[in-house]
């Protein structure tokens, strides 16, 4: 399960001070040293650790009291607060383009989940907003992502686009809006290339097909897996593309939980979705506050 280590040791020590009377500075400042471990251990990226641990103290100790919670319900209050902001505080919303198609491109290294996401979002877009998109498959380079995105179309009776992998994706990408335009399908999700590292050709294809159609959300998909290093892939990724929102998969698995935490802080960019798994509709709108809530249970 993921965040099953930070939400255990969390729970612990926030249960410790919960029906306290009265809350002390010193109780504060021995629970926010468990609640630092805690995050470390969970792989959160440390400034924003630190960050977060100087507001909730500075939140935490001498803050008004509410007639409602005991002070130690105050504190766990607090905490709840902080680690939903730390998250991007709403939910955020997926573009609409007001002349059709709306443009999404998604990119990602290999592996991420990023061809999958691309039929898990044309999902969700048909099935809760009742849209028609366009699947265009412009990762030429790895061999099998065409026919991947092909069955996934074919999965999803919707149409793909691909032109083959002797086509440029600038081209491929263009093309496509083009057939969108024609056909009435009003989302276009383009299936770019990945690589298992990042590489100047990858962000130079990547910025070249982001000026060819100027897409209306560039999401970045990356495997909460990884840890600190999809923090880092997402830092390259927003700064060589400025992307609008990030895709955060696999966290159907016993993820610690750093990556969901720290993204936007060090971003600035929101999570939009969460991938739960490997079918098709195991793709959620992120919630910070329901994610923030399930951590503290
Ligand atoms: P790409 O190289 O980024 O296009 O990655 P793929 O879309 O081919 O996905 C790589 C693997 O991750 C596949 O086996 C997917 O089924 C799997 N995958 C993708 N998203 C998720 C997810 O949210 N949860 C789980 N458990 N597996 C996922």
């Amino acid at each position: 399960m993921a965040f099953e280590g930070l939400a255990d040791r969390l729970q612990d020590t926030l249960q410790k001070i919960r029906g306290k009377g009265k809350v002390t500075e010193a109780d504060v400042k021995e629970m926010m040293r468990e609640v630092r471990l805690a995050l470390l251990e969970a792989d959160v990226n440390f400034k924003v650790v630190k960050q977060f641990i100087n507001k909730v103290k500075e939140r935490a100790v001498g803050q008004e009291v509410m007639k409602s919670l005991t002070p130690g319900q105050q504190v766990i209050k607090v905490v709840n607060e902080e680690l939903t902001a730390l998250m991007g505080g709403e939910q955020s919303k997926i573009a609409v383009s007001s002349r059709p198609p709306t443009v999404i491109m998604m990119a990602g290294l290999q592996g991420a989940g990023k061809t999958t996401t691309v039929g898990k979002l044309a999902n969700h877009l048909r099935k809760n907003h009742n849209r028609k998109p366009l699947l265009v498959a412009a990762d030429i380079y790895r061999p099998a992502a065409i026919n991947q995105l092909e069955t996934l179309g074919k999965q999803l009776s919707m149409p793909v686009f691909s032109m083959g992998d002797q086509v440029s994706p600038v081209e491929i990408a263009s093309k496509a809006i083009e057939k969108a335009k024609e056909e009435h399908l009003d989302y276009v999700i383009i299936d770019t290339a990945g690589r298992l590292h990042i590489d100047e050709d990858l962000m130079q294809e990547l910025k070249d097909v982001k000026e060819a159609v100027t897409p209306d959300e560039i999401f970045l998909v990356v495997d909460s897996m990884t840890g600190q290093d999809a923090v880092n892939v997402a830092e390259s990724f927003n700064d060589a593309l400025h992307i609008t929102g990030v895709v955060l998969t696999k966290l159907d698995g016993d993820t610690r939980g750093g990556a969901a935490l720290s993204i936007k802080a060090v971003t600035d960019k929101p999570i939009k979705f969460a991938g739960m798994g490997e079918k098709l509709d195991a793709l959620e709108p992120f919630h910070p506050e329901r994610m923030a809530s399930r951590i503290l249970g």
